[in-house]
């Protein structure tokens, strides 16, 4: 072909060794075997242009189809979609190193909770701080999340526990969205947590929630997320709040059988949620609850690993049954310290038994469609928006083979340079 007559690139990325694109029909996220058995594209290239992916293909036949103003050579490296992070807790104040040591030192969560640790004392930060800096100290998280490879994250509230606080963490993910280039999803959680004010009053709280949160709520978050667990929030209240949202507009999603088997993962396929999270305690019922309903089992190995627990979620038993699986950090100040997926990738093989390429679907394709962004994020194929990590490693099971170190050599999201390793 001719140069008048080529194709006009913004960028070509060229000579990855492999690409996991991620694509192939059916449309919806991939289950049961389908899961593992990915399309990889060898000896391969990715034309960008005005932000989408024009094409992805052998190296040679990009380069004789397009122009481009920018060839970038990746020799020896590998492309995947960008890594989508469905669950996370990432916005929020103060910092809660001096419980870890406690910890560590063998304190119970009891003995930490009675000394004002735990989750409340985020709470209590929270509610003290303004927005610019919960805005201030929750940037840095993103932008290393960034350079691990998110181009796209969920967070949640839920730090707020009142109308004014919940609000003012939902304005501060609005506004961080103007600040960096990771695509942010919102969810409100009023019911993360029993606030200390409402100690002796549960009903009073969930109240709180439907009438006086979740009305202020409505217009800024995507999602509504309960925390359905023993001794915090039980099947019936979960509905309760939940039916509340659904009626305002939100879509649903839980934390569900985190510790206990309380039913949680039955109703979220009951009311055919977007995702029920955690389930390290999920029992058959709730496997078969989850089947066909449209609803995503999140996996979340990092806080299972973090807390301890020596119990991880069934994920060989759930892809069996053909539920699909995501994974996500978790990331939050207390359970799960971390802004890296790729952290998450390796335990996901290590303790969930799950192949790199499994773990690698769960953390584009199936993660997008927990949020509902699987029409955009999580697959490279021409017409998306060009959301592309390419990896330092020599194929693409490389990925979560080592642990604990970035191998991103660089980001792109909305075709636009946003990381490079060193630079
Ligand atoms: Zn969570």
């Amino acid at each position: 072909m001719s140069e008048q007559t080529q194709e006009r690139a913004g960028i070509l990325i060229t000579d990855l060794k492999e690409i996991a694109t991620m694509a192939g029909p059916p449309e919806g996220p991939l289950h049961g075997g389908a899961l593992g058995d990915l399309e990889i594209v060898q000896d391969a290239a990715i034309a960008i242009g005005g932000g989408e992916i024009l094409a992805v293909g052998p190296t040679q036949d990009l380069r004789e189809r397009f122009r481009a103003s920018t060839v970038v050579d990746a020799t020896g490296m590998v492309a995947t979609p960008g890594l989508v992070d469905p669950h996370t807790h990432m916005v929020y104040a103060g910092s809660r190193e001096d419980e870890f040591e406690e910890r560590v030192k063998g304190a119970t969560y009891l003995q930490i909770a009675s000394s004002g640790g735990g989750i409340l004392s985020t709470v209590r930060e929270t509610r003290k701080a303004s927005m610019n800096r919960i805005v201030r100290q929750s940037l840095p998280r993103l932008q290393r999340a960034l350079r691990h490879g998110t181009t796209t994250m969920e967070i949640k509230s839920g730090y707020g526990l009142d109308a004014d606080s919940e609000e003012k963490m939902l304005a501060a993910i609005d506004y961080l969205r103007r600040l960096q280039p990771i695509d942010l999803v919102s969810t409100f959680m009023g019911a993360h947590w029993l606030p200390e004010e409402f100690t002796n009053n549960r009903e009073g709280y969930i109240r709180d929630v439907i009438r006086k949160q979740i009305p202020r709520a409505r217009s800024m978050a995507e999602f509504c997320d309960v925390f359905c667990e023993e001794g915090v929030f039980s099947p019936d209240e979960t509905r309760e709040i939940l039916a509340a949202a659904k009626d305002s507009g939100m879509k649903l999603k839980i934390h569900a059988d985190e510790f206990k088997d309380t039913g949680g993962a039955a109703l979220a396929g009951s009311l055919k949620a977007a995702s029920a999270d955690h389930l390290g305690a999920i029992g058959p019922e709730g496997i078969k609850a989850l089947r066909g309903k449209g609803t995503i089992a999140v996996l979340l190995p990092g806080t299972s690993f973090y807390i301890g627990l020596g119990r991880y979620a069934p994920a060989r038993a759930l892809i069996e049954a053909g539920v699909p699986v995501a994974l996500g950090s978790d990331g939050n100040p207390g359970s799960c310290v971390t802004d890296s997926m790729q952290v998450i990738l390796s335990l996901a093989c290590l303790r969930l038994r799950m192949t790199p390429h499994e773990a690698l679907a769960s953390a584009t394709r199936n993660a997008a469609w927990a949020i509902d962004r699987g029409k955009e994020a999580g697959i490279l194929e021409e017409g998306r928006p060009a959301d592309v990590v390419v990896w330092a490693a020599p194929s693409c099971k490389a990925i979560p083979h080592q642990f604990g170190t970035n191998l991103v050599h660089q980001v792109y999201k909305k075709g636009v340079l946003v990381h490079e390793e060193g630079a």
